[in-house]
Order: structure tokens, then C-alpha cells, then sequence
């Protein structure tokens, strides 16, 4: 098989691992600079151009895109699917995966557990919304934050108003959650391919720290989920519609909770922790179904 694999940096370990992985398969593996394909997007045969040539050829595309590259990324992906390149994950599931707002509404649609959690926009609302969330404490969460970059734990209701009203006054959409405080600052990511969980790790947060991200001084092991855990993480891959994901849950005192799907899971993480060939399993998934010009969704 020949595979694009759309990302900026090839030098990442996620990357640089996918990369072997297929080559160790037999399989030809092409790394992509998204923000450099360019595309005649009115054309009625779709193509791509890339260093002054056309690319032909392949039969899947493996897309790691950025979320500060969201925009332009879905678009190179939906040009790949118009042309029929099967997609690892599609524009439309991962297009989904990137507004947390809308995530939550169709993980709550599909009764999957999530923290409570509010959203509002006029800042007269801040009690209200507090008492929704179940009053303090609470996490407060920027809309577009990663790697736990503006999330902030209040203690108090005094707190929880002065953070919500920063926010507000620096024009920024927030969510405000329930803390899970029995979770310890612990979460789990499950990975999920093709509908299997395939490895599964919890992240601790440094001492002090409710925050679990690795980014965050966090620390990472194996663990084994409970039943309960693995079907959540499958049914909120399903629900979003990616084959690859890492689903993060917390363990609540009411089972399971998800905060996130995530479209792009990174490897390096997973694959130290448990000694999964995380990299493998995606392309063995790819090589079982890529099928040219059968794309479900052609990036509609
Ligand atoms: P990001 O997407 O920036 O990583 P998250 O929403 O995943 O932000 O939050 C970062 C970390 O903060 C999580 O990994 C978790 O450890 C902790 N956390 C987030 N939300 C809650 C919550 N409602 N209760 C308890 N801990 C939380
Ligand atoms: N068509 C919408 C989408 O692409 C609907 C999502 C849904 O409700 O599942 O995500």
C-alpha cells in the first residue's frame, strides 16, 4: 500500500513510529506537509500538489493534523477524500472531535457519562451557571484549550465567580464542570482502534496538581480498565465516528466520565507505558480497510 500521512513535523515520535510501522509492513509511507499541499478545489477531478508535482497514487491517508491547523487540514483531508484516498479518520468525525460543545451534546445524546457541565454566554449568568454545574468546586475550562492550558480548578464560589468573569473579560468561551475530586487527579486514555480498546494507560498529575495532562509534569502507567470503562470508550468512539481515538475518562463516583475524544492520540506516551505497538495496530488497521474510492463520507 502506499499511504500520505498529512503532518508538519516528521520528527515526532507518533509520526516517526507510524512511519516504521508501515515500512516494517511493506507498506510505502509518505509524510505530508499539510500547510504545504496545495488545490484546485474547483476542479471537477480533485487533485493535490505538493513540491510542484501531483500526488497519484495512494490508498490511504493518515491525518495528524494540529488543532491550530484545524481549518486548512480538514480541507487537504476532504480534497484527499474526494479523490478517494481512504482515510484513517474522516474530515467529518474529526471536524466533529474538535468543538468540545459539540462532542458533549452527541456523547450526552448517546447516554454516555460526562461530568455535568455548563455553558453560557451572557456573563450575568455566572450563578446560575455555577448553581447548575452543582456550585463549587468546579473546573473551569476554556472552549479551545489543550494540553491543560486553561483549566482551572475553583475552590470556592468566590473564586469560581473572579475566574469566570476573567475569562468572560477577555471574550473566551468556557465551559464550567463538576470537579471530579475522587478521581484524584488521575484520568485514563484509552486508546481505540477500529472499535477495540488496544491499550490503555492512566495519567497522574504531579503532587498538587489536579491536572493529569504529561504536559503538565504528569506521570504515565498501564492499567486495566473495567468493562464498564472499555464499553464507554468504544461507544464514544462510535458516537464521534473515528476508527483511531484516545478517549479520556475520569472515574467518577456515577461510573465513567468522558472529558475528551481525541482525533490524534499521541504514541509516545501509550506505547512507553504499556509496551503496545500502538503504531502497528493502526496500520495493520489501515492495510485491513483501506478500500480506494470507498470512503464513507467523501467529505461530505
Ligand atoms: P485538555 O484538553 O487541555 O487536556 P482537559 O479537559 O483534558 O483539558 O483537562 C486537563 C486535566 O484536568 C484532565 O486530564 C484531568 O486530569 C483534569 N480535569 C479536567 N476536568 C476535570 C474535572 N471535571 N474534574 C476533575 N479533574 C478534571
Ligand atoms: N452531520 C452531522 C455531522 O457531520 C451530524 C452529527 C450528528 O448529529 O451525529 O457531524
Amino acid at each position: 500500500m502506499k499511504i500520505a500521512m498529512m503532518a508538519r513535523n516528521p520528527e515526532l515520535y507518533s509520526h516517526k513510529r507510524l512511519k516504521d510501522a508501515a515500512e516494517e509492513r511493506g507498506h510505502e509511507l509518505e509524510i505530508i506537509n499539510t500547510l504545504r499541499c496545495y488545490m484546485n478545489i474547483a476542479s471537477r477531478r480533485p487533485e493535490i500538489y505538493y513540491n510542484g508535482s501531483k500526488l497519484t497514487g495512494f490508498d490511504a491517508v493518515i491525518p495528524r493534523i494540529g488543532a491550530s491547523v484545524t481549518f486548512y487540514g480538514l480541507a487537504v483531508l476532504r480534497q484527499f477524500e474526494m479523490m478517494g484516498v481512504y482515510p484513517l479518520n474522516e474530515s467529518v468525525a474529526i471536524g466533529r472531535s474538535r468543538d468540545k460543545l459539540r462532542s458533549m451534546q452527541l456523547l450526552a445524546r448517546d447516554g454516555i457519562g460526562l461530568p455535568v457541565t455548563t455553558f453560557a454566554h451572557d456573563p450575568k449568568m455566572t450563578e446560575e451557571v455555577l448553581a447548575t454545574a452543582g456550585g463549587a468546586p468546579v473546573v473551569i475550562k476554556l472552549l479551545e484549550g489543550t494540553q491543560g492550558i486553561g483549566v482551572v480548578l475553583a475552590d470556592t464560589e468566590r473564586s469560581a465567580k473572579s475566574v469566570i468573569e476573567a475569562f468572560r473579560g477577555a471574550n473566551v468561551n468556557i465551559l464550567v464542570q463538576e470537579f471530579i475530586k475522587e478521581a484524584g487527579g488521575t484520568d485514563i486514555r484509552a486508546l481505540v482502534v477500529g472499535g477495540k480498546v488496544i491499550a490503555a494507560m492512566k495519567r497522574t498529575g504531579a503532587e498538587g496538581e489536579f491536572r493529569s495532562n504529561l504536559h503538565r509534569g504528569g506521570s504515565a502507567a498501564a492499567i486495566k480498565i473495567s468493562p464498564e470503562e472499555r464499553s464507554t470508550a468504544i461507544r464514544a468512539a462510535k458516537t464521534m465516528g473515528l476508527n483511531v481515538c484516545g478517549v479520556d475518562m475520569l472515574r467518577s463516583n456515577h461510573g465513567p466520565v468522558v472529558m475528551e475524544v481525541n482525533s490524534s492520540p499521541g504514541l509516545e506516551g501509550v506505547e512507553k507505558a504499556t509496551g503496545i505497538d500502538v503504531a502497528g495496530k493502526i496500520i495493520d488497521f489501515i492495510a485491513k480497510n483501506a478500500q480506494v474510492g470507498k470512503t464513507k463520507t467523501k467529505g461530505r
